[in-house]
């Protein structure tokens, strides 16, 4: 009887022997499944957000520009892009002075 195990139930209190959920709430308590499932869980909110920033981007005024049928168009975006670039190197360049200046 080495494999049994007692478990209890985070949300109740209820001490189970080798169960998945719990016998008198129903609870998850299995540790390996609860793992996993916690596991898929961040996968998926990983996904689903790579795939609303994926939206974001294509939905965005500069990619639709950078993707224009005129060139002209594509150059002032690329001009456009890498003025925006400067301008956070710049800022993101300030906000580390002044936390250094701070500190
Ligand atoms: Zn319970």
């Amino acid at each position: 009887m080495n494999n049994l195990s007692l478990i209890k139930c985070k949300s109740c209190g209820t001490f189970n022997r080798n169960l998945d959920h719990c016998s008198n709430c129903g609870e998850l308590i299995n540790p390996t499944l609860i793992r996993k499932l916690s596991i898929e869980k961040r996968k998926k909110k990983i996904k689903d957000q790579l795939k609303e920033e994926q939206v974001t981007t294509e939905n965005s005024f500069l990619y639709k520009l950078q993707n224009h049928r005129f060139w002209l168009v594509r150059v002032f975006a690329a001009v456009l892009h890498s003025v925006w670039v400067i301008i956070m190197a710049i800022g993101s360049f300030l906000a580390w002075l002044a936390a250094m200046i701070s500190a």
